[in-house]
């Protein structure tokens, strides 16, 4: 890949930190970019039940603030598509919401949950497996997937062809300018650069492929003739099951997770007061 030019702006990336993989940054729009590698193995260092516990109760309650927004903005009857369904939550939240809603998924691991709650996935990559629809779809909604892809401008032009004229394109990823990436930064120029590496999931199969602020995602999609019509800040912790999302990751023992716990419920008031660490971003393809 060419690591030459930002794919958000088009100026000179420059190298900023070496981790187990390179981190570029775009000196113009701030753009945070890697030259890491999806492993198709899947093999990877997240262990998926203590994620699920952890992650569960965070998620639906952010579906469910995304919904609200996406019935304000579009309401009626909406037909939509999800890229990148993972557990399939989202899918739950718009089965209760009367919203239908397909899922994309390239992972099977989840395929027993999917099968047990009636959702509809299918199984492959987005937009070779995707179904077609005449009028195009009213929205199509990325959770916590789009920093994972690498072409993403290749990506924004075949959302533009599968959305309908107005349809919306709803976004939700972590930013770089939250709290949570702010330290890691700080931990790794003071020598520790787990928690950037963990940042960047750069030990699981699939790793970031950047990470973005509010002002260069908006560019990207503008870019493309999009407009942005919303930005929601998403909660990144739910205090009460921090230490599963923590006991989440594989190379974490049990003494450091505690350690980590405990730092993180001291530091709540911090955390709650910063820039959020996600960000849900509503934008309207303009015909
Ligand atoms: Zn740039």
């Amino acid at each position: 890949m060419d690591h030459l030019t930002c794919p958000v702006c088009g100026n000179l990336l420059k190298l900023k930190y070496k981790l187990k993989f390179n981190v570029y940054k775009c000196d113009s729009c701030g753009l945070l970019n890697s030259d890491a590698q999806f492993e198709h193995s899947f093999q990877s260092d997240l262990e998926s039940d203590s994620r699920d516990i952890g992650l569960r109760q965070l998620r639906l309650k952010n579906s469910d603030t995304i919904i609200k927004e996406l019935q304000r903005q579009k309401g009626g009857n909406l037909s939509g598509l999800e890229i990148g369904s993972g557990n399939g939550w989202w899918l739950e939240t718009c089965k209760k919401n009367n919203i239908d809603c397909i899922g994309i998924e390239p992972e099977r691991i989840y395929e027993n949950y999917h099968k047990a709650n009636n959702l509809n996935i299918i199984y492959g990559f987005y937009p070779d497996v995707s179904p077609k629809k005449e009028t195009g779809y009213d929205f199509i909604i990325f959770n916590d997937v789009f920093e994972h892809i690498e072409d993403i401008n290749g990506l924004v032009e075949n959302l533009k062809k599968d959305l309908s004229d107005n349809g919306i394109l709803i976004i939700n990823l972590p930013m770089s300018t939250g709290f949570f990436y702010k330290m890691a930064i700080k931990m790794h120029k003071l020598g520790f650069s787990s928690s950037l590496t963990r940042m960047w999931q750069f030990n699981f199969h699939s790793p970031h492929m950047n990470y973005f602020n509010e002002p260069n995602m908006k560019l990207l999609l503008t870019k493309h003739g999009f407009s942005a019509t919303d930005v929601l800040k998403l909660e990144t912790l739910d205090f009460s099951s921090v230490k599963e999302r923590i006991m989440a990751d594989k190379q974490m023992n049990r003494l450091k997770a505690w350690f980590m716990t405990t730092a993180i419920t001291l530091m709540k008031p911090f955390i709650t007061s910063s820039e959020p660490d996600t960000k849900a971003f509503f934008f309207k393809k303009m015909v």
